[in-house]
């Protein structure tokens, strides 16, 4: 019954009818009751509370004046017109401005009568002013809207010019809350609701929109978050567990020759605590009869090629194969040559097969993975499209996840009946909440750990200024026999511009670091593939002291002579990508450095961003900090897992919840797999119908 109302056409309900109707669904994909109810507010103030414009100052968030319009002037040409107003209450005026739907306004904005202003002051030309104000007559407040908490929606422009402005969808939100059905059945288990005093889910939808208090507001809120939050735990740990029960997993039951022997003969390091763990949580599950899916997250330089290795050796001596995959020929090419070094006299047969192997060599490739010869294979990531087929393929490993998505991974499963193992190694650190929710169907392993004796990587932010005293630091670095990396960003929209201004920087350093004392590469990814690898592999023989390069070596590459590495337009990077690149130095023994150059003019995030890079080399909290900027829907790797659409919730913010969510998700599928007892029922027809609706990752199981 209720479903029947959340469905009602938009227009039907009272005070919309069809023009707003089309406006709501154009602009705001409302398109139902249902759409309407969960248009949350982004923020509440406090409509008991004036301020006197005495009072005012930038800082402040949105506030409420009593005043009066005094006059209106258009200002500007033709095609930067806007409209500015001079608004007083008696303590001092300031300016109002508009941009938009300037005809409208002049035809219903009155002078000299009683308003009340709501707004978010700003700074301009040194007095204050607000940008498009939200303006309601003094005589006309309706009184039944004006709780003390009021809710502030998201709306447009052409909204506005309906009358739909925050308040106009308030006053929707008022007559849908008339129209609600007095009881919801409840969504969530009972169990859940009695344990944590959840707001019933009525309640919650009101208290959302009209709160009584600051916390009615916050119980409301908790309520509906966990129920977003839950429900994403619910359907991640039920597809993991329905591929537990689906898929067998091989089953590596013994450690063998190779294993020991490259333990005992071979490695060149003790390995790490972490490593030692993270190999022994590998172990365990190959060896437990379920399907691995495991993500190793590990920062940058903390040794997971050896990991991937050990792991792949584990399952040749049960009598499997072991594939790996990485996302650029380059790094396919540098993970088939330290392997081929770390095996040294271990025989073990080991093919690369990337998009310049020969029609020939391909073909004996093929030959030798389907008769079992081949014991380890190493590809980029086409390796999923080739048709390649295995003697026996026990173990796949996949660097770099953010480059390898969900639904490539799906198809790896289904070259088999019995799916290899999965280990995802990344080196871009996610957030726990994160990690929770778009590898909620993964183990996570972290190496949490570097190799001992590292230096940590030095880290300055200098502006064009200083680009003599940094080119003279980079000059007595090659004179100790060093190699640099300058980085320029060469992003899609400006690419033009970008390539302009990577063609200059070379030119100019090729001035500045003149042949033949200096030789200078430049990779970037307009070159051929053979004209990278050609330079890449100058660089990283040590024929030339400067690599100019674009992002394209952010992931993976490892030349450990390389020492410093200078970021160019360092503002324009997030800071995963910052640190990323920052990690292709600091991989030898030496004191490694990271510039990080910029012009002098810089916004507030960009200022974090670099204040960050520079006090802290832990990924964990760059990532941290990544998320709480850019907010989860941009964070590396969440763009293409289309999990993380959420109403409400806030990933960056909502971590307790989300823990708390996640456990009574894992709670409540123990003690009912299948969600097949009768109290159950509810949670089992929200998740059929989340599924429905939401079709596609569906697949990733
Ligand atoms: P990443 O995790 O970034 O892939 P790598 O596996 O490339 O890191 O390792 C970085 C460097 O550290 C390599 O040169 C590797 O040989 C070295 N290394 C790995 N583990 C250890 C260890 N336990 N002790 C010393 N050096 C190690
Ligand atoms: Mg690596």
């Amino acid at each position: 019954m209720v479903q029947d109302f959340f469905s009602q056409p938009i227009e039907y309900l009272k005070g919309v009818g069809p023009q707003r109707g089309d406006l709501l669904k154009k602009e705001l994909g409302i398109f139902t009751f249902g759409d309407l109810l969960f248009h949350f507010p982004f923020r509440y103030v406090d409509r008991t509370r004036f301020y006197s414009i005495r009072e005012l100052n930038a800082d402040l968030p949105y506030i409420q004046v009593r005043g009066r319009i005094v006059s209106l002037v258009v200002k500007g040409d033709k095609r930067k017109k806007f409209m500015a107003g001079r608004f007083d209450d008696g303590t001092g005026s300031i300016e109002l401005r508009w941009f938009q739907g300037l005809k409208w306004l002049q035809s219903t904005l009155q002078l000299n009568q009683e308003y009340i202003l709501f707004g978010k002051p700003s700074e301009w030309n040194g007095a204050i002013s607000v940008v498009h104000p939200e303006l309601e007559l003094a005589a006309e407040v309706n009184p039944a809207l004006a709780s003390s908490l009021q809710a502030i929606y998201a709306t447009t422009e052409k909204l506005k010019t309906r009358g739909l402005d925050s308040r106009g969808i308030l006053r929707l939100q008022k007559q849908l809350q008339i129209q609600l059905p007095p009881r919801f059945s409840e969504t969530l288990p009972d169990n859940s609701v009695q344990s944590l005093r959840l707001m019933n889910r009525r309640d919650a939808f009101a208290a959302i929109h009209f709160p009584d208090s600051p916390e009615a507001q916050k119980k409301a809120e908790f309520r509906l978050k966990f129920e977003e939050l839950f429900y994403i735990q619910l359907r991640l740990l039920s597809m993991k567990q329905a591929r537990l029960e689906k898929f067998r997993g091989r089953v590596f039951s013994t450690v063998g020759d190779y294993f020991n022997r490259f333990f005992k003969e071979c490695l060149p390091f003790p390995l790490t605590n972490a490593q030692k763990r993270v190999i022994k949580e590998i172990r365990t599950d190959c060896g437990s009869g379920r399907q691995m899916n495991r993500l190793l997250q590990g920062d940058v330089g903390s040794g997971k090629t050896v990991v991937a290795l050990m792991s792949m050796l584990l399952a040749i001596d049960n009598g499997f194969q072991a594939c790996l995959m990485a996302p650029t020929e380059i790094l396919a090419n540098q993970h088939a040559e330290t392997i081929s070094k770390m095996l040294g006299e271990l025989d073990v047969p080991v093919a690369l097969l990337t998009g310049s192997t020969k029609t020939a060599a391909r073909r004996k490739i093929h030959e030798g993975l389907q008769d079992g010869s081949i014991k380890i294979l190493i590809g980029t990531h086409a390796l999923i499209e080739d048709p390649v087929q295995f003697k026996a393929l026990g173990f796949v490993v996949i660097d770099e996840q953010h480059r390898f998505g969900v639904e490539q991974r799906a198809r790896l499963w289904a070259k088999s009946d019995t799916p290899p193992h999965i280990l995802v190694m990344t080196a871009t650190p996610i957030p726990r909440t994160l990690a929770m929710t778009i590898y909620g169907d993964l183990d996570v392993s972290v190496i949490d750990e570097l190799p001992p004796g590292r230096k940590p990587i030095s880290t300055v932010h200098r502006t064009d200024a200083h680009r003599l005293q940094v080119w003279n630091f980079l000059k007595k670095e090659i004179a100790l026999g060093r190699q640099v990396y300058i980085v320029y960003p060469l992003i899609k929209e400006s690419e033009k511009s970008d390539m302009k201004n990577l063609e200059d920087g070379y030119n100019a350093i090729c001035r500045d670091f003149p042949a033949p004392q200096y030789r200078v590469s430049i990779v970037h990814g307009k070159q051929k593939n053979a004209d990278k690898d050609f330079e890449m592999q100058r660089f990283v023989k040590g024929e030339t002291h400067i690599m100019v390069a674009t992002t394209v070596i952010e992931v993976g590459v490892n030349v450990p002579n390389a020492s410093v590495m200078v970021i160019e337009n360092a503002e324009r990077f997030g800071l995963s990508q910052l640190h990323q690149l920052r990690g292709r130095v600091g991989r030898g023994a030496d004191q490694s450095y990271c510039i990080l150059m910029t012009g002098p003019k810089l916004g507030n995030d960009a200022r974090l961003r670099l204040k960050t890079m520079v006090e802290t080399n832990d990924g964990f909290r760059i990532a941290e900090t990544d998320l709480q900027l850019r907010g989860p829907g941009d964070a590396e790797g969440t763009r293409q897992s289309g999990i993380v659409d959420l109403k409400l919730a806030d990933l960056a913010k909502d971590q307790q919840i989300l823990q708390v969510a996640r456990e009574a998700a894992l709670k409540l599928l123990e003690q009912d797999p299948h969600l097949e007892k009768p109290e159950h029922a509810v949670v089992h027809r929200q998740l059929d119908a989340i599924r429905k609706r939401s079709g596609n990752w569906g697949r990733i199981s």
